[in-house]
């Protein structure tokens, strides 16, 4: 284990079979289809790499980055799109694939947004999700695992940029936030 992480929330093979239960759901529910999976970037590459490579009908890859103004650990609620679709999305059957949701705020937005480019369907999925922290209602069909209230990182999730590459979901310690910090 790394020395600023403090605990590991999710181990790696917790995640491999989360990925595998949603690749299966995802292949029943879409059978005789092909899907786009629109990954939300940065977060969700890791995921979105594992997810695809569980889902055994046709797949097709898009990424769509968002930034959410504010810093720190905590989302302020105005979403803004830094990069778009590379593809037209519509008469396909699209899912979004985030890493984690918080206040839904995201969500709900590209659901929004995406759904007026005339898709034949359209879904939500993220790997984990922090029901407590919820804003607004937003449906989401495919919900890895659901976790508690504290921020982590790893697995594609960061913090200040960093930490990404862990293979678990971790909690980093208070000392680790202000290395990152300061480097
Ligand atoms: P929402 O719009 O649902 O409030 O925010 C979702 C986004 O907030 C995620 O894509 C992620 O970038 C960030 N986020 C929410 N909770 C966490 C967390 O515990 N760790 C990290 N690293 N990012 C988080």
């Amino acid at each position: 284990m790394a020395k600023y992480v403090k605990e590991i929330m999710i181990s790696r093979e917790e995640i491999d079979q989360m990925c595998r239960r949603l690749g299966e759901r995802i292949s029943q529910d879409y059978e005789g289809k092909e899907v786009t999976l629109i990954g939300v970037l940065k977060g969700a590459y890791t995921f979105m790499a594992d997810l695809a490579r569980c889902i055994t009908v046709p797949v097709r890859i898009d990424f769509m980055s968002v930034s959410s103004y504010g810093s720190g650990t905590r989302t302020s609620g105005i979403v803004r799109i830094t990069k778009d679709l590379d593809a037209d999305i519509s008469h396909k059957h699209v899912i979004v694939v985030e890493d984690i949701v918080d206040s839904g705020l995201t969500l709900k937005h590209l659901r929004q947004l995406l759904g007026t480019r005339n898709p034949a369907s359209i879904a939500l999925c993220t790997a984990f999700d922090k029901p407590a922290r919820r804003r607004v209602d937003v449906d989401i069909e495919y919900v890895g695992m659901q976790i508690s209230d504290e921020f982590v990182v790893g697995y594609g999730l960061d913090y200040d940029g960093k930490y990404r590459n862990l293979p678990d979901v971790c909690i980093i310690g208070d000392d680790s936030k202000e290395e990152t910090n300061e480097a």
